[in-house]
């Protein structure tokens, strides 16, 4: 339902967080923040409000990253459970995934995925995604050309964000019939589902085309479209108050 990413110097964790409140008014029934830590990924999810996931993360707080991923999820597939919220892993833990949408066809992928040995944590359609990724990450050692691939294997509508502890900096998103944006920073990049998930940092932002796929670094935000031909989105800057 609501997405925000983000690569630079600030708090991931607060950033996240603020994102993540100003999407609530798209309502969502859980939540999770992951970032990257050492080789593998932290990660904190919970059935319920936001407050829940906060006061979970202000008891033990996750590690300082520079890189994140959080998500409100509003359930299509699978009951709102801390296992069923948001981000899912891959690649043995070391990748997570957030998503927006439907995976049509994610039945058909988790019973090829489990006849490969992944085994599941969740009954969500995202799932199947992340582990899919995680593989093509195994196979290409690069989450952007580990997009790539995935994207042509999935049927429906979809916002998804990734991130992989073997490439810190970097979170990759892939839209297809769901909104993506980018917001443009000094040292720091954001990826939200609309433009309130980074409003608030900065007004720079560009949308996606349908079916593209973006890289941001603390330095760069690069777009191609599915099969990587470049693409130089259009700016905007946002004019209201944050
Ligand atoms: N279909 C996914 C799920 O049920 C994503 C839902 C959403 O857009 O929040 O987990």
């Amino acid at each position: 339902c609501g997405i925000v990413g983000y690569t630079g110097e600030r708090s991931t964790v607060d950033v996240l967080l603020e994102g993540l409140s100003r999407l609530e008014y798209r309502g969502y029934d859980s939540a999770g923040v992951s970032v990257i830590d050492g080789d593998r990924v932290a990660l904190r999810k919970k059935g319920g409000k936001l407050k829940v996931l906060r006061d979970s993360l202000s008891d033990a707080p996750l590690p300082e990253s520079s890189t994140g991923i959080g998500h409100t999820r509003w359930a299509t597939h699978g009951g709102p459970t801390d296992e069923n919220a948001h981000p899912h892993l891959g690649d043995e833990g070391r990748l997570s995934l957030i998503h927006n949408g439907i995976i049509e066809n994610f039945a058909e992928l988790r019973a090829e995925l489990e006849a490969a040995g992944e085994v599941f944590a969740s009954e969500t359609d995202t799932e199947a995604a992340a582990k899919l990724l995680g593989r093509a990450y195994r196979e290409t050692g690069d989450l952007t050309l580990a997009m790539r691939k995935v994207v042509h294997r999935l049927e429906g509508q979809f916002t998804l964000l990734a991130m992989h502890a073997e490439q810190p900096g970097v979170v990759v998103g892939a839209s297809h019939n769901s909104p993506l944006l980018v917001g443009y920073g000094k040292g720091e990049h954001f990826l939200g589902s609309d433009v309130s998930a980074f409003v608030k940092f900065t007004p720079d932002a560009a949308a996606l085309d349908n079916d593209q796929i973006v890289t941001i670094t603390a330095d760069s935000a690069s777009v191609t479209d599915f099969d990587g031909a470049p693409s130089e989105p259009k700016r905007f800057e946002v004019n209201w108050d944050a």
